[in-house]
C-alpha cells in the first residue's frame, strides 16, 4: 500500500532569501492571474481548457516584453505547477457533481462580478470559477516537483533553487518516505515548507480489535459508544469578539490603503491562529481514537448540508432559529468534516476502517427495543423510549446505534473497504463573522 503524507514546518529564511522567495511567490501569483485572464478568454470562445492547453500558452505570458521580470524572478517548475493548479480549479468548475452540491447548499447569491474581455465585452464570473489572487489575501505558495533534481535536505536545512541556497526550517519531526515535492508557502507573514512524501508499506494490521461508534454533537464534540465524551475546542468562538472588532475597524479604512493593508494583515493572522488551534486539537483527538480502535463508525454527515439551514429540522422543528444559526457557527468551528477526513486517512494508514453510516433515525431509535419515534428524544440530552421506557443519555444512545449500523453495514458488504489510496488532505479554512 502506498502512503502519501505531508510534513509541514516553519521555514526560517534570512532577509536575502526572503527577497528571492517573495519574488518567486509573487511571480507565481502574477502568472496565475495572467493565465486566468487567458483562460477566461478561452472560456468565452468555448475553447477546451485543460492542463496541456494552458501549459502551452505560458510562452505567451513569458515572452511578453512587459513581463521581462519573469525571466529573472521566477521558477519555471513552480509556474508550471501553478498552471496545473489552475487547470484543476477549472476542472472542478466543469464537474457537474460539484455544482449539484453547491445548489444543495443554497448560499445567498453574491453580487455578480464581471471580467472584461479583450474585445471589450464582459463575461460574468460564475460561482466555482477560479478566482484572481491578490497579495492582500495573505496567502501565497509555490510547489516544486522533481525534488531530487532541484532540492536537498541537509539536517534541518533545505537547499532551494534560484540561488536561495540552504534555508533553515524547524524540523519538529523526522521526514519518513521519499520526498516527491515541496511547497513553500507564505501565510500572514510567516513562511512554511511542506514536504510531500510517498512511502510503500506492507498492508498494515491494526493493533486493536475493538470497534467504536461516534456521535458528533455541538456541546459535546464527540460521544463514543463506550460512554466517553470529548469536549469541543471553540477556537473561533473564543476569538469571535476580537475578530468582529478587527473587521469593523477594517470597514472604516480606505480599501487597499496602507492602514487597510496593516489591518487586513492582523485579521489574516487571527484567522490563521484560529485554524491552527483547531487543527492541532483535531489531530490529537483523531490520532488517539484511531490508535485505539480498528473500526470506527460515524454518521455520514454532509457537514455542509447540516450547516446550511437554520429553518429547522426533523428534530428541532424550527422552534429555535436563533440557536440554530449559532449552531451553524459551532459546526464550522469544530470542523467535523476535517475531523472525519483525518480519521479516514489515519484509519487507513493503520489498517483500520472508518465506516460512514446513514444518519437517519440514529437519534430516535431505542437501543433496547429498536422502536423508532420522534418522541423518544424529548430534550437535547435525554432519551426515553415511549415503548419500553429505556432511559439513556441521548448522545450515548445515538453512538450505540451508529456502532450497530456499522456492524450491519460491514456484514452486508463482506468487510471490504474501498481500496483507493488515501491522501492526507490539507485543510485550511477561513471564517468570517457576519
Ligand atoms: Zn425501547
Amino acid at each position: 500500500m502506498k502512503i502519501n503524507k505531508a510534513y509541514k514546518f516553519r521555514l526560517k529564511p534570512n532577509a536575502e532569501q526572503q527577497v528571492i522567495l517573495n519574488n518567486l511567490v509573487g511571480s507565481a501569483r502574477f502568472v496565475w492571474n495572467q493565465m486566468l485572464a487567458i483562460s477566461l478568454e478561452m472560456f468565452a470562445k468555448n475553447e477546451f481548457i485543460n492542463a496541456t492547453n494552458l501549459v502551452n500558452k505560458i510562452m505567451e505570458v513569458k515572452n511578453n516584453p512587459d513581463f521581462e521580470f519573469l525571466k529573472t524572478h521566477s521558477n519555471a517548475v513552480s509556474l508550471q505547477q501553478k498552471i496545473r493548479d489552475l487547470a484543476s480549479a477549472w476542472s472542478r468548475f466543469f464537474d457537474p457533481k460539484v455544482h449539484i452540491r453547491l445548489k444543495e447548499n443554497k448560499k445567498k447569491p453574491k453580487k455578480a462580478k464581471f471580467f472584461k474581455l479583450a474585445d471589450g465585452t464582459e463575461i460574468q464570473l460564475r460561482p466555482l470559477m477560479p478566482r484572481f489572487k491578490r497579495k492582500s489575501d495573505g496567502r501565497d505558495s509555490i510547489r516544486l516537483v522533481q525534488f531530487d533534481k532541484y532540492c536537498r535536505v541537509e539536517g534541518s536545512r533545505i537547499k532551494l533553487p534560484n540561488g536561495i541556497g540552504l534555508v533553515k526550517f524547524r524540523k519538529s519531526q523526522d521526514i519518513i518516505g521519499i520526498i516527491k515535492n515541496v511547497t513553500i508557502s507564505k501565510k500572514s507573514g510567516h513562511w512554511y515548507v511542506s514536504f510531500g512524501t510517498e512511502r510503500e508499506v506492507e498492508n498494515p494490521r491494526h493493533p486493536a480489535t475493538s470497534a467504536l461508534g461516534l456521535d458528533l454533537g455541538i456541546t459535546k464534540l464527540i460521544t463514543t459508544s463506550n460512554g466517553v465524551t470529548i469536549k469541543p475546542k471553540n477556537s473561533f468562538k473564543a476569538n469571535q469578539v476580537k475578530l468582529a472588532r478587527l473587521q469593523r475597524q477594517l470597514a472604516k479604512k480606505v480599501k487597499f490603503s496602507e492602514n487597510w493593508k496593516k489591518q487586513n494583515g492582523k485579521i489574516q493572522k487571527l484567522h490563521h491562529h484560529i485554524a491552527n488551534v483547531r487543527h492541532d486539537y483535531l489531530h490529537k483527538i483523531t490520532t488517539t481514537l484511531s490508535k485505539s480502535h480498528a473500526m470506527i463508525v460515524v454518521e455520514d454527515l454532509k457537514v455542509s448540508n447540516m450547516s446550511k439551514s437554520a429553518s429547522g429540522s426533523m428534530e428541532n422543528k424550527g422552534r429555535n432559529v436563533k440557536a440554530k444559526s449559532g449552531l451553524n457557527k459551532s459546526i464550522l468551528d469544530q470542523g467535523w468534516g476535517m475531523a472525519l477526513d483525518m480519521l479516514e486517512y489515519k484509519q487507513h494508514w493503520r489498517g483500520g476502517l472508518l465506516i460512514k453510516v446513514n444518519p437517519r433515525f440514529t437519534s430516535q431509535t431505542c437501543l433496547k427495543c429498536q422502536h423508532v419515534a420522534v418522541d423518544n428524544r424529548q430534550t437535547q440530552s435525554r432519551f426515553e423510549c415511549v415503548k419500553c421506557g429505556y432511559i439513556a443519555n441521548a448522545d450515548f444512545n445515538a453512538a450505540r446505534n451508529i456502532l450497530a449500523a456499522g456492524h450491519a453495514a460491514l456484514s452486508v458488504e463482506g468487510g471490504c473497504s474501498k481500496g483507493r489510496p488515501m491522501k492526507q488532505k490539507t485543510c485550511d479554512t477561513c471564517e468570517k463573522v457576519t
